[in-house]
C-alpha cells in the first residue's frame, strides 16, 4: 500500500510523463483515489469519506512535485493542501461515482486522438497494442465543452460506460484503470493508434484488426506484464531525459 506522499509523487511522475510524451499541455491532470486504509476511515461504501488525489489547476505540468497535488472529496472540495484544485475535477469525480472499480482517472489533451475526433472518423483498434479496445474502439462524446459541473461528468461517465477510455471532440480524452499506471498505459495505447491511425490514412485506408486478431492478442494494456513494463519504460525514458529533474 503506497503512502500518500507516494501516491502524490506517482501522480507527478505521471502528469510529466505524459506531458514528455505530448499527452497533456499546460492542462490536463490525473487523479487517484485514495485507499481507505490511507484515509483512516472505512470504505466509502461503510460510510466512510471518499478522497482523492489530483494535481493542482495552475501548476507547470512539467514541473510538478508532491507539494503540487492536492487531497480534494466527493464535492470536489480542497480537504489537503494550498493549490486549487482543476475546474475540471467534476470529470473525474463523476467517473469515480459511477465506477467503484477505477482507481485512477487521467484527462489529456493528446494531439493525435483529439485530431481523429475533429475528423469524425471512428477510433478503431489499428495496432495490436491497442487491441485492448476491442471492436468497439473507442466511442467519442460529442460535446467540446469543459467539463465543470457534475452533470456534465456524469454525461462523460455515461459515454466511457464500463470501457477504459472516451474521446472529448476536439477536447482530448479520458482514461481510467485501477491504478496510475494502468491510466497511463492505456492512454499511450490510445494516442499510439491515433498516430498510427493518421500516418496510415496517408498512404490508403487504415485496416482495423479484425475481432479475431484481438481476441488473439487479448487485452495486453490491462495485463499486469505490459502495464508495468510500460510504466517503467517510460517513467526511465523521462528520467534519463531530465523529465523527473527536481521531482524530488
Ligand atoms: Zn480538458
Amino acid at each position: 500500500m503506497l503512502s500518500h506522499m507516494e501516491l502524490r509523487t506517482k501522480v507527478a511522475t505521471c502528469v510529466r510523463m505524459m506531458a514528455m510524451e505530448r499527452m497533456i499541455d499546460f492542462n490536463g491532470h490525473v487523479s487517484v483515489r485514495v485507499p481507505a486504509e490511507e484515509r483512516g476511515a472505512g470504505p466509502a461504501s461503510d460510510g466512510g469519506p471518499s478522497r482523492f488525489l489530483i494535481n493542482a489547476r495552475y501548476s507547470s505540468r512539467v514541473a510538478l512535485t508532491a507539494k503540487d497535488v492536492v487531497m480534494i472529496d466527493e464535492d470536489g472540495h480542497l480537504v489537503e493542501g494550498e493549490a486549487e484544485p482543476p475546474s475540471e475535477s467534476p470529470l473525474h469525480l463523476a467517473v469515480y461515482k459511477a465506477r467503484p472499480d477505477v482507481g485512477s482517472v487521467a484527462h489529456l489533451h493528446p494531439y493525435y486522438a483529439t485530431v481523429v475526433t475533429i475528423a469524425g472518423a471512428p477510433f478503431k483498434p489499428v495496432y495490436i497494442v491497442a487491441s485492448e479496445f476491442g471492436p468497439e474502439g473507442v466511442p467519442v462524446f460529442d460535446n467540446p465543452g469543459l467539463i465543470r459541473k457534475m452533470e456534465q461528468g456524469e454525461a462523460v461517465a455515461r459515454a466511457l460506460g464500463p470501457r477504459q477510455a472516451v474521446l472529448l471532440r476536439a477536447h482530448g480524452a479520458v482514461t481510467v484503470s485501477t491504478d496510475v499506471e494502468g491510466a497511463f498505459a492505456v492512454a499511450v495505447a490510445l494516442e499510439e493508434n491515433a498516430r498510427t491511425m493518421l500516418w496510415a490514412s496517408s498512404l490508403g485506408t487504415p485496416r482495423p484488426l479484425s475481432p479475431e486478431e484481438m481476441k488473439a492478442y487479448g487485452a495486453p494494456v490491462s495485463s499486469r506484464g505490459t502495464k508495468y513494463k510500460m510504466w517503467d519504460f517510460y517513467s526511465e525514458k523521462a528520467r534519463v531525459s531530465g523529465w523527473l529533474n527536481g521531482l524530488d
